[in-house]
This record gives structure tokens, C-alpha cells and sequence, in this order.
């Protein structure tokens, strides 16, 4: 299907006027050499407890398998960068920028599948499924492909003009686009985000062992945080920024996002004894929204135990 009404330029323009600023096109083709890598990964027991990273990864490898007719990847890449910045008094605890405000899920979906309406309304024939951090797709693999920055030493995306506080969306469509060309790595002998990882979870450029990351450990990780990381970190409550706060390409890029909703952040610590004290039904309404759901009430506790013993 060729996109004689839909061009770069068409989406590009929809896309930033609801909020995203990266934009890029990749031919749909096989991920082969990537799929290889994360099985790699995978069988190094790199990804720790979670085991849905074992899923599909069929569709992984060929979007085609999501998408029967797929031709391209629109990778659209959204600046969160909320530039408050965070002191802590004594017994409280940082929550990583991502998780400030709104769960960036909802915020995102609706801005893709807003995206997708408006395409199909210019051209019926336009079929198209987005993703965002969610779902059969290696969304910084497709980023990575469509130019929208290189893949740092400490494994996330990083933008020459924005650095890498930015999240990454995906549309796997039908139609064909003119694709960019993917960004050299610009890390160069930069070993920052290495040095500064207080678990040396980094354990060679672009490999992170989740079971040594405290993003993990305090998020996804449904036990106890292993002793071996007693007295390696004093301040994460929820996630960690360590490795992209060094990074010379957020010190010097970091731009405040324009979208309105990462202004509304009103988790950015929390005290011990609120999260000691919290019950279920206060967690769920406070958090409901929020990516801290994501830890539940139980993680959240044992994350300042462990902060506190
Ligand atoms: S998020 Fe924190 S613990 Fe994980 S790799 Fe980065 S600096 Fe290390
Ligand atoms: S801190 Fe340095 S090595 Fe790490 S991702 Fe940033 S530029 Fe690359």
C-alpha cells in the first residue's frame, strides 16, 4: 500500500501537534540480529524475574505476525522532562521522573490511537496498531531503527536534542514511508552511566543484569531485595535515574517537555512513614493512575524497609 495522501511530512505534523517530538520511519523487516541478542540476554538469566519477556517472541522478531500487511514502523518518541528538581529531608525516598504523574500508558495511547483516527480519516486505507511499552514490540529496538537516537551504554534511547528522558511509542502499519536512517552512537569512550551504577547492574555496554538494577529490584522484583545490595543505595524508593542523571546527554540536552499532563507530578518522593502506614484502599486511590501501581502496596513497603534497616 503506497501513502500517496499519507506522507512523512502528514504524519510528522500530526504527530507533533499532539505532543510527540521524535518522529521516524522504519521498514517493517525481521528484527533477526536483535531477536538473537535479547535471546542471549535471556539465556544469560539477565531479565530476573520477569518471564513475560520470554513471550512472543515470534512477533518480536516479525511484526508481521501482529500486523499481517505490515510494511513500516512509525516510532514517535515523547519528551517527559519534568525539570523540578527533587531534595530530600530525612525519611523520605525518590520515585524515578517517569512515574511523577499520570501512568504515561494512558497518556500515550490515546495520543497513538488519536493518531491513528486521524490517518484513517485521511486515508481509509491506512490500517495501524501502536504500541507503547507494552505488547509484542521491541519499542527501542524500532526507535534505535527510525533514527530517533542510539542505544546507550546504559541500555536506554538516547536523542541528540533531547537526551533520554523521553518514552517511545510504536505504529506498525500498512503503508510505506521514505525511512530514515538510524543515528550513530554517540556514547564514545563516555563510561558515566557505567561508573555511577551504585549495583553495577551495567555489566558490559548496552547490558543490564535486572537482577543487579535497583529499577527492578524495586518495581517489577515480587521478593525481597537480596542482602547483597545492603548499603549500595539510600534513596530509591520506586526506580532509579542514576545512570541517565550522569549522562552527559541529559546534563546538557534535557529540554522541559510541552505536554501539560507531566506537569501534574505529584509523586515525586514519598515520606516512609505515609507508605508504612498506607492501606490498600489508600493505595489504590492514590495511586490508580499513577506507575507506582505497578510495585503494589506490598513492594512499595518492602522498598522502604529496606531503605530504612
Ligand atoms: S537504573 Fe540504576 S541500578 Fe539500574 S542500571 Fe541504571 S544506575 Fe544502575
Ligand atoms: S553516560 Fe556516557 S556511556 Fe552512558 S549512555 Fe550516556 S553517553 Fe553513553
Amino acid at each position: 500500500m503506497s501513502a500517496a495522501k499519507i506522507t512523512n511530512e502528514v504524519v510528522y505534523n500530526l504527530a507533533t501537534e499532539l505532543g510527540f517530538d521524535l518522529v521516524g520511519f522504519a521498514k517493517a523487516e525481521l528484527l533477526t540480529n536483535e531477536i538473537q541478542r535479547l535471546r542471549e540476554w535471556l539465556n544469560q538469566g539477565f531479565h530476573a524475574g520477569m518471564s513475560y519477556m520470554e513471550r512472543n517472541l515470534d512477533k518480536k522478531e516479525n511484526v508481521a505476525l501482529i500486523l499481517e500487511d505490515a510494511r513500516s514502523v512509525i516510532s514517535l518518541g515523547m519528551n517527559y522532562f519534568n525539570p523540578a528538581e527533587v531534595r530530600l529531608s530525612s525519611g523520605e525516598g525518590k520515585i524515578s521522573r517517569y512515574a511523577w504523574g499520570k501512568d504515561y500508558h494512558f497518556i500515550i495511547k490515546e495520543k497513538i490511537e488519536l493518531l491513528i483516527e486521524r490517518l484513517k480519516f485521511i486515508d481509509s486505507e491506512f490500517n495501524g496498531i501502536g504500541y507503547v511499552d507494552a505488547g509484542p514490540v521491541m519499542d527501542k529496538v524500532w526507535g534505535a531503527k527510525a533514527g530517533l537516537g542510539w542505544i546507550g551504554k546504559n541500555s536506554n534511547l538516547i536523542n541528540r536534542n533531547f537526551g533520554s528522558y523521553f518514552f517511545v511509542a510504536n505504529i506498525i502499519t500498512n503503508f510505506i514511508f521514505q525511512y530514515d536512517v538510524p543515528q550513530p552512537d554517540f556514547c564514545g569512550a563516555c563510561t558515566a552511566c557505567i561508573d555511577a551504577c551504585p549495583t553495577q547492574a551495567i555489566v558490559s555496554p548496552k547490558i543490564v543484569d535486572s537482577n543487579k538494577c535497583i529499577s527492578y529490584l524495586t518495581i517489577e522484583n515480587k521478593g525481597e531485595i537480596p542482602r547483597e545490595f545492603d548499603g549500595k543505595y539510600s534513596e530509591w524508593i520506586f526506580g532509579c535515574d542514576i545512570c541517565q542523571e550522569v549522562c552527559p546527554w541529559n546534563k546538557k540536552f534535557s529540554t522541559p517537555t510541552r505536554v501539560e499532563e507531566f506537569y501534574d507530578a505529584p509523586n515525586k518522593k514519598l515520606k516512609f512513614k505515609e507508605v508504612l502506614s498506607m492501606t490498600n484502599g489508600a493505595f489504590k486511590k492514590r495511586f490508580s493512575s499513577s506507575p507506582i501501581k505497578r510495585a503494589k502496596l506490598k513492594g512499595l513497603k518492602r522498598n522502604v524497609l529496606f531503605l530504612i534497616k
